[in-house]
C-alpha cells in the first residue's frame, strides 16, 4: 500500500465492519454465515445444499442473504436478523492499538455494514471501538438496502453528508468497493479469505494488515 496525497483530503472514513474490523479468521461471521443457511432451510422447508444455493445466489443478485429473502419470498426481517447473530461474540479480542489509530485519524470515522445494529453494537463493544466512530449505518438505516446495491451508499450519504471524493471506504469485499469506487469515492480493499488476488482497478489502496496500513495513513495525513 502507497498512502497517497489524496488522503490528506480525506475527512470521512467509512469502515465496513465484519472481515474488515476483526479478522475473518476469528471465524465470527463464519458462524453467522452457517445460521443463515440454517435459517432460510428452515423457512423455506428445503434441504440444507439447496438453501445454501438460494443463500449464494442471493447474496450475488442482492448483496445479501436477506435482501433476497425479503424481496423474493416476503419475509420479514427482524426474527432473521436476531436469529442468525446469535452467536458466539468471545473470539472478537479486545483491540486497543486499533482503537488509537482509528481515533488518530482525522475528521468523522463511520461504520457501515450490512449486519443490525445490535450486531454492530456487539462486535465494536468487543473490539473497544465503539467509542471511535461517530455513527453506525447499519442494515435497518438503510431501511434493509445492503451494499452493494446503490440505494445503500445513496442512504449512507443523505444521513452523514459527506462528499464521496474525501471518503475512504474500508471493505473486504470487492463488489462493495467497486460499488463504492462508482459512487465516487476512495477506496480501501482490506483482503480476508473472500478477497481476489491482486489488485482491483476499484480499489485505490489494498490492505493486508489494517493496523499498519492505519498507521502509514496516520503518518501520510499528518505529513
Ligand atoms: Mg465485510
Amino acid at each position: 500500500m502507497t498512502a497517497r496525497d489524496w488522503v490528506k483530503r480525506i475527512d470521512h472514513w467509512v469502515f465496513d465492519l465484519d472481515n474488515t474490523l476483526y479478522p475473518a479468521a476469528s471465524g465470527l461471521f463464519a458462524q453467522i454465515d452457517v445460521r443463515m443457511t440454517a435459517y432460510v432451510q428452515r423457512y423455506l422447508q428445503i434441504e440444507i445444499a439447496e438453501a445454501r444455493d438460494l443463500q449464494k445466489r442471493y447474496y450475488e443478485e442482492f448483496g445479501a442473504t436477506l435482501a433476497g429473502m425479503m424481496t423474493r419470498h416476503g419475509m420479514e426481517p427482524h426474527d432473521f436478523l436476531e436469529n442468525v447473530h446469535d452467536v458466539d461474540y468471545t473470539p472478537v479480542k479486545l483491540d486497543a492499538p486499533l482503537a488509537a489509530l482509528i481515533a488518530g485519524l482525522p475528521g468523522k470515522k463511520l461504520v457501515f455494514t450490512n449486519g443490525p445494529r445490535q450486531h454492530a453494537r456487539r462486535v465494536l463493544d468487543r473490539l473497544g471501538i465503539a467509542q471511535c466512530f461517530e455513527g453506525v449505518f447499519a442494515i435497518e438505516d438503510g431501511q434493509f438496502a445492503p451494499k452493494p446495491s446503490v440505494l445503500a451508499f445513496e442512504r449512507l450519504q443523505a444521513r452523514f453528508g459527506f462528499v464521496p471524493g474525501q471518503a475512504l471506504f474500508f471493505d473486504d469485499l470487492a463488489n462493495n468497493i467497486a460499488a463504492g469506487k462508482a459512487f465516487g469515492m476512495r477506496t480501501a480493499l482490506v483482503r480476508s479469505g473472500k478477497s481476489p488476488h491482486g489488485h482491483p482497478a476499484e480499489a485505490d489502496l489494498v490492505i493486508d494488515g489494517l493496523h499498519a496500513s492505519l498507521a502509514e495513513i496516520g503518518r501520510a495525513v499528518r505529513l
